[in-house]
């Protein structure tokens, strides 16, 4: 009997992702049946992204595993007929490139590229700015993704901090940990990023308080979650200079309003949720190694805590 692996994702995924999945199972030995539409009971796996408009997961009484497509699972994990094991996305192509999104944006900052690229009145204004190691920079959130961009960003030679809630002993960081430990991370923050799920604990991490003990003229870079951020006390830390300025990728609502004050914003940099897309053949590799878990009576990978939403 083929593993069935119901793909409930939104239909135009289904072509990016159907012959990386099928290759990924094959290559592991799997028998596998892979399609959008399996009668419930006779699901085994469902591969799933969290705008699918598959939200009722009762009738999959005999499903193994739920497989999250996004590194995000805030928009599931409270779904109380999800009981299954959930995992989410952690996938090497996706942490590359939330890896050079962040380095790109950093190093924006830290060499003061605007000044040049920016520059109608065509003024010759040179300017030296630090090395990469006269510059401190945080990272809140030590996961995988965490982890990668510090790791990346202390390769160039960046004094790198972070922060999580457990603590962490991460090669070139310096790591802080837990409620005692986000004032010293945010004093390091000449410039910081954003790299935490989106929790009941993490919503409005970067509020006035925690904006005022950042180093005067720090930058932020968000492209962790848009709750993670108090918008009005941002806009007034940019307004007073407090902060100089602010990448956001991601925020409380998607596409961001035409309206909202970010826009119009000199010292707001934004970009539509792109920093880090799931790669379809690497994350296929990753869900089809779940799978032989799953089938071998293995643990799962990146499995979320139900407790702590993540
Ligand atoms: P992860 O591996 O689960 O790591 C989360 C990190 O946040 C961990 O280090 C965790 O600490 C820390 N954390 C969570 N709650 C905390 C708290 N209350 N206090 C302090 N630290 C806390 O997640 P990931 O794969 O790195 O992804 C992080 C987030 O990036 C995702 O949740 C998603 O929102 C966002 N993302 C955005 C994009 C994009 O394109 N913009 C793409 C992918 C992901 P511990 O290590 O101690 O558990």
């Amino acid at each position: 009997m083929p593993i069935n692996i119901l793909f409930a994702a939104q239909p135009d995924q289904w072509p990016t992702y159907n012959a990386p999945l099928k290759a990924a199972c094959a290559a592991l030995g799997l028998s596998a049946h892979i399609a959008q539409d399996i009668p419930p009971a006779d699901v085994d796996y469902i591969v799933y992204a969290p705008n699918s408009p598959l939200k009722d997961f009762t009738p999959y009484t005999t499903t193994k595993a739920v497989l999250n497509l996004w590194a995000g699972v805030e928009a599931i994990v409270g779904n109380a007929t999800l009981t299954h094991p959930l995992a989410r996305m952690v996938d090497p192509g996706m942490t590359q490139s939330m890896a050079e999104w962040v380095t790109g944006h950093v190093m924006r900052y830290h060499l003061g590229m605007d000044r040049h690229i920016v520059n109608p009145d065509h003024q010759w204004q040179p300017h030296t700015p630090p090395l990469a190691n006269e510059r401190s920079v945080t990272v809140l959130g030590m996961g995988a993704l965490g982890a990668a961009v510090g790791t990346a960003l202390a390769r160039i030679g960046f004094d790198v901090h972070g922060w999580s809630r457990r603590p962490k002993d991460i090669a070139n960081l310096t790591t802080h940990h837990g409620a005692d430990g986000l004032k010293a991370a945010l004093s390091h923050a000449e410039i910081l990023v954003l790299l935490l799920p989106n929790t009941a604990a993490t919503e409005n991490i970067l509020d006035a308080t925690a904006m005022a003990q950042l180093p005067r003229g720090a930058f932020v870079v968000n492209p962790g979650r848009g709750p993670l951020i108090d918008d009005t006390a941002l806009l007034d830390a940019l307004n007073t200079g407090q902060i100089a300025g602010a990448t956001l990728d991601v925020f409380r609502i998607e596409p961001l309003p035409q309206e909202h004050l970010f826009w119009a914003h000199p010292a707001v940099t934004i970009t539509p949720h792109v920093a880090a897309e799931t790669r379809p053949h690497t994350a296929a590799q990753v869900i089809a190694e779940n799978i032989r878990r799953g089938e071998a009576g293995e643990p799962f990978l990146h499995l979320v805590d139900r407790a702590t939403g993540y």
